[in-house]
């Protein structure tokens, strides 16, 4: 399939709508009321600093909901009004987050239940309205809710979309693209469907091991089996690396993604010459500027004297866990959390350390006075990290 015809003449459709319904001003009121905080709005103007008894909070300068959330969460809003009588459905969680996701149940918006690996789609019907999250959703799925008959809203951030033209750029010179992002995320998942060959790294021994065997050679199988299910159809290594294209996952962490490419292109220069480059190699930066800013807010806080650092977000948030890292590198306590209720006034927290499930750490607020970083995850309200910050001064106080 032309996915780019495709995804035009889905596009050209009346039973397709990416922008929204005309309720946006009311809608945005409903939003501010449901999500912000105003201790968050203090806080800020009070240059990102807030003093509770022996609590000293320091807020990252960028944090919380991006532009690309907000309009994905309006949209989902603006449906459910617009549509009062339908039955509405998301083909996931619209973004990472717990608590906009629960509103969204509760408003009657359905979610697509995942069985054995795969969406359920068997309870969609024809004239049913269908959102598409914020992270998109890949060109099959696209293609069977339209073959349904439904009503296609997409939310779909232009960031990501951005990726998408990327790779069919890819596709178009025959290049392999060369995905820095997690097989599994949603938005990595929906990128591979537009591309043509592919292959998907998630991180530096991964680009390591890729250009060892674009230079060494090596085994076929091994190489396979590495990278089970993060490769297009029939990819075959001793072929398929010999023109590649980088792109990226909007949400991974821009200085790694950064380091890819560049191993990618030395590697190439290495193997071809650099005269033929441009024959072998293209990059495009995928990394949207949400994620840069909280990136980059994170690595300024860091610089600052913290005891430890509360990052806010939901566990399958990719934005949200690369923050995390950047704490981790400074050797800085961090305690991942997805909401207030994770912390107890016994003094402990329940939190998600990196790679590892939910653990229960007591005496987390040393005594005396302490200083605490905060930032939050691109999917998280201001109103859930104002929850977070009451509780530690509260446990504290
Ligand atoms: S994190 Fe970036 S790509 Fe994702 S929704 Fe926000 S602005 Fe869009």
């Amino acid at each position: 399939m032309d996915t780019k015809i495709f995804k035009r003449s889905l596009q050209q459709s009346e039973h397709y709508h990416r922008k929204g319904f005309g309720h946006g001003s009311e809608i945005m009121s409903v939003m501010s009321a449901e999500y912000q905080s105003s201790l968050i709005q203090q806080i800020r103007q009070n240059n990102y600093r807030w003093q509770e008894g022996k609590v000293t909070i320091h807020l990252a300068k960028a944090f919380g909901f991006c532009w690309g959330v907000e309009r994905a969460v309006a949209m989902a809003y603006e449906t459910r009004q617009h549509f009062p009588n339908k039955r509405i459905w998301i083909t996931n969680e619209i973004i990472h987050n717990p608590s906009v996701n629960q509103r969204l149940l509760e408003m009657n918006v359905g979610f697509i239940e995942v069985i054995n690996n795969h969406k359920d789609f068997s309870i969609v019907a024809k004239g049913d309205v269908v959102i598409l999250p914020a992270f998109g959703a890949s060109v099959t799925e696209m293609q069977l809710l339209n073959d349904k008959g439904c009503t296609i809203v997409d939310t779909t951030c232009p960031w990501v979309s951005k990726v998408w033209n990327s790779v069919e750029k890819h596709k178009k010179r025959h290049y392999t693209s060369i995905i820095h992002g997690k097989y599994l995320h949603e938005e990595t998942v929906a990128t591979s469907s537009f591309a043509g060959n592919y292959l998907v790294v998630l991180n530096l021994e991964q680009a390591n091991y890729v250009c060892n065997y674009i230079l060494n050679g090596g085994n076929k199988e091994d190489f396979l089996d590495k990278f089970k299910n993060a490769h297009s159809p029939g990819f075959n290594p001793n072929y398929d690396l010999e023109k590649l294209g980088i792109a990226n996952q909007t949400t991974m962490l821009k200085s790694e993604t950064e380091q890819i490419s560049e191993i990618f292109e030395k590697t190439i220069i290495k193997k071809y010459g650099i005269a033929t480059l441009n024959d072998h190699f293209m990059s495009f930066n995928t990394i949207c500027n949400a994620t840069q800013e909280r990136q980059d807010a994170m690595l300024e806080l860091v610089k600052k004297k913290l005891d430890l650092m509360v990052v806010i977000g939901g566990f399958n948030s990719s934005n949200t866990t690369h923050l995390q890292e950047i704490a981790i590198e400074q050797q800085l306590p961090s305690y991942h959390i997805d909401n207030a209720t994770r912390i107890n006034l016994n003094n402990t927290i329940e939190h998600k350390p990196l790679g590892r499930d939910l653990e229960l750490k007591e005496n987390w607020l040393q005594d005396g006075s302490i200083m605490v970083g905060v930032t939050s995850g691109a999917s998280t309200p201001d109103i859930v990290v104002e929850a977070v910050i009451k509780k530690i001064c509260t446990t504290k106080n």
